[in-house]
């Protein structure tokens, strides 16, 4: 493959960035001066959002073809060369690692500065009035979560994962399915794996399509986003969102910034330069699993991450490795346990810490994924649920914040998985101007 080949075809990320700034600034200046008016809001209802929207669609149209033939080729390419189990339980260990320092680091400064504490009781009551139908609506998404949770990840019928969107009992399926194949004869096997592999390129080439339109797409959802924004809830919960986003910040730049240097051996200036399109998709669209093609063919063509490796850990963290959730989730129960007055003693910290990675296996990759188990986890520690009324208003902000965090957190997974393994390629298109 030529680096000219359409398989490279470049990633737009300036024009994507831009696409952001623009978006992002019409959208307050739209809500500043317009604000809730029905101009805005039929604007926003039958332009920008359906045209986002689309895009984001054709992201996720491709997720689970994506899924299934780079995950059961990834598992026969492994399985060829080293045990599968060891490579499986080496991801899930940095998975499990990762999110619990994340949440240990928003424990830690949300009790340090407790922006929950001088909440003014009026603001809390007239925002738990305006959001308590919505709070409502998320907690009953919730179908128990519980042993059943784990029990659903083994489906009983894969088309119906693959439909429903259920992406972890997907995969469940390509894994055994890429087992199986491993086990037939070449004879029978080739065929197989020809067509899969055929299916996973197919899919990256309309990703590399898709990847035009980014900047429609992202100028589009963000300008919705912003201009729907409530900036007077912003102000009025500032600290709890600097705390949220600042520990983002330091986990991304300290905690996975050591690792990228240490076990990834990698300069992280380098690495968060070659991975900015990644960060950009996932911040503008808040959703692990709509980012999943553009990280796997980022990983792939720019950091030199095999695709046996992406099309393993990258699907598996997409759905099951969630840093910035569990850090969004610590920090606002303790938050909102402050704003009720209630005492979590040490104990109840750390199941918070243990819920938060438990259940970042569980939240969907989507917009607003976390917000039933969040409320579940609340519960659990004695925070009323129907507090996430107050957090509501300004979710969107911080998912967007979370999940680019979220989706880091799976590429340092990658790129360490990889190296230890020694298992990293030279990539592809390596140097940034290639693709930028
Ligand atoms: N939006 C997040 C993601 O897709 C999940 C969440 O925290 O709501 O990773």
């Amino acid at each position: 493959m030529s680096e000219n080949s359409p398989e490279y075809q470049s990633i737009p990320t300036r024009l994507i960035f831009l696409a952001l700034l623009v978006g992002g600034a019409a959208g307050i200046g739209a809500n500043a001066a317009a604000g809730g008016s029905d101009t805005l809001l039929w604007t926003i209802r039958n332009i920008t959002e359906p045209i986002g929207q689309v895009w984001l669609r054709m992201l996720f149209m491709v997720v689970v073809p994506l899924i299934f033939s780079t995950m059961a080729l990834g598992v026969l390419n492994l399985g060829q060369v080293r045990s599968l189990g060891k490579v499986l339980g080496k991801t899930f260990g940095f998975f499990i690692l990762g999110t619990a320092i994340a949440a240990g680091i928003g424990l830690f400064l949300v009790n340090t500065v407790r922006p929950g504490d001088g909440l003014p009781k009026e603001l809390v009551d007239q925002v738990m009035n305006e959001y308590q139908g919505e709070a409502e609506a998320r907690r009953a998404r919730l179908q128990g979560f519980g042993v059943q949770t784990f029990v659903n990840i083994v489906p009983r019928n894969p088309v119906e994962a693959a439909a429903t969107g259920d992406y972890l009992a997907l995969i469940f399926f390509a894994v055994i399915f890429g087992v199986g194949l491993s086990r037939i004869p070449e004879r029978q096997q080739k065929p197989v794996a020809d067509v899969l592999d055929g299916v996973a390129e197919i899919t990256i080439r309309i990703i590399g399509l898709v990847m035009q339109l980014a900047p429609i797409g992202v100028a589009m959802l963000v300008f919705s986003t912003a201009s729907r924004f409530g900036l007077s809830l912003l102000k009025a919960l500032a600290l709890y969102v600097l705390v949220v986003a600042g520990g983002l910040l330091i986990h991304l730049l300290l905690a996975l910034g050591i690792i990228v240097r240490t076990v990834g051996r990698m300069n992280p200036v380098d690495f968060f330069r070659t991975i900015w399109p990644i960060m950009l998709t996932a911040f503008s669209t808040s959703s692990s699993s709509a980012t999943l093609p553009t990280s796997m063919r980022v990983s792939e063509l720019r950091l030199g991450v095999p695709r046996s490796i992406t099309g393993f850990v990258l699907p598996l963290g997409a759905t099951a490795n969630m840093h910035g959730t569990a850090l969004f989730e610590g920090v606002t129960v303790l938050f909102l346990a402050q704003v009720f007055g209630v005492e979590l003693p040490i104990g109840s910290q750390i199941t918070v810490i243990l819920l938060s990675v438990i259940t970042a296996v569980g939240t969907a990759g989507v917009p607003g994924g976390s917000l039933p188990l969040l409320a579940m986890v609340l519960e659990t520690v004695g925070v009323p649920g129907q507090g996430i009324a107050i957090v509501l208003g300004v979710d969107r902000l911080l998912d967007m914040c979370r999940t680019t965090l979220n989706v880091v957190g799976d590429v340092v997974s990658a790129l360490c998985v990889a190296r230890t393994e020694g298992l990293m390629e030279a990539p592809a298109a390596a140097a940034p101007e290639v693709v930028l």
